[in-house]
């Protein structure tokens, strides 16, 4: 199916919370989840969104679904402002967004068998009519799931059948958009395979589109068609899946790819040493200039390897993202890697 651009589009969204310095402290500071993110999504696209715990990923995607409200920014779909929308009527737009999470038997109620939970959205919807019932069968059945268990709890699941429940669950209202929160990351890797062969094969079927968020590499590049790296609350790289995983321009794509087994052993990137870049940053007390400018090893390099030195850019300025030459969108002072920055490879 031809993705159809727009179908979502994110403006210069963020969230900040106001979190305790300490147990005892009455002071607060700032923490800035989501820093200014935009991008959009196509129908029947998936856009994957990578980046290290902490990252802000799971702040944007209660954003987009309004389960928290943004502090600035908007969030459109098909052309429709969603962060001024009344309570009524965001209840009424979960019907076209709704989400799933990494943790189905969190998210699923212990007291309430399957058939109550499949139920409940329409009810809340009121379009509950008695064939509805015929509706909760036939949705158990296409994502892999016995109908005559819909009386049992779930408890009585595998991990894996209980993400199909909530994948059941966000399907019953018919939405167009599923943002998908690390949904097969709690998952052994033979069950994530086959969940994200359901994905997909719904995706086609139903012209879907997914907001997958990962922080496994490998999995976002299987099912991505662009993905966005998220950094301390902001994109800092957002390209077709090809250009991102052959070519990336910012250091912190880099690093996070070097520790990602290559498809091929044998290519020349899967012999690529593994970048350490330490733990993420704060996001109370950003850095200035450019957020990862502390974790560089490419400015570091830039500037002569001495400790703690960069170009005084990095500290400086911001970097915003902007189009590569190469296809998509970098924010970064130097967007290629070092060995293309030598001396030698002066241009002209
Ligand atoms: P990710 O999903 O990428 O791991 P999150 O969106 O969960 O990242 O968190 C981003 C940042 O926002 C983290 O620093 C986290 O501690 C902070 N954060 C998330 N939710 C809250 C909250 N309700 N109150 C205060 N800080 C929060
Ligand atoms: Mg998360």
């Amino acid at each position: 199916m031809a993705i159809v651009p727009d179908l979502l589009q994110v403006k210069d969204l963020r969230k900040t919370f106001a979190a305790k310095r300490g147990l005892f402290s009455r002071n607060r500071r700032a923490v800035h989840a989501v820093d200014g993110v935009s991008f959009s999504l196509g129908t029947g696209e998936t856009l994957g969104l990578v980046g290290e715990s902490g990252s802000g990923k799971s702040t944007l995607g209660r954003l987009m679904l309004r389960l928290i409200d943004p502090t600035a920014g908007s969030v459109q779909l098909e052309g429709r402002e969603l962060t001024t929308l009344s309570p009524a009527q965001v209840r009424a737009m979960r019907s076209d967004i709704q989400m799933v999470f990494q943790d189905p038997y969190g998210s699923l109620d212990p007291r309430k068998t399957i058939a109550t939970t499949l139920a409940e959205p329409l009810k809340v919807h009121g379009t509950w009519t008695p064939e509805s019932s015929a509706r909760i069968r036939e949705t158990m059945l296409r994502v892999g799931l016995n109908p005559d268990h819909a009386e049992r709890y779930p408890h009585q699941f595998s991990g894996g059948q209980r993400q199909r429940i909530g994948i059941a669950r966000a399907l019953m209202l018919n939405p167009k958009v599923l943002v998908l929160d690390e949904p097969v990351s709690a998952l052994d890797v033979s069950i994530q395979a086959q969940i994200i062969n359901l994905l997909k094969a719904l995706q086609r079927e139903r012209g879907l589109s997914y907001v997958f968020i990962a922080h496994d590499l490998a999995v976002v590049r299987h099912v991505s068609d662009r993905v966005a790296v998220l950094y301390l609350g902001k994109i800092v790289e957002l390209a077709d899946r090809d250009t991102l995983y052959g070519n990336p321009a910012h250091p912190y794509t880099e690093a996070l790819l070097s520790a990602v087994p290559h498809p091929d052993p044998d290519a020349a990137q899967a012999r690529r040493p593994i970048i350490a870049i330490g733990e993420i940053g704060s996001a109370t007390q950003l850095p200035s200039g450019c957020r990862f400018h502390p974790r560089c090893f490419r400015a570091r390099a830039l500037a002569g390897g001495a400790p703690g030195a960069v170009p005084e850019v990095c500290q400086r300025e911001e970097p915003v993202l902007q189009a590569r030459p190469a296809g998509g969108f970098v924010a970064c002072h130097f967007p290629e890697p070092v060995r293309s920055l030598s001396p030698d490879s002066t241009e002209h």
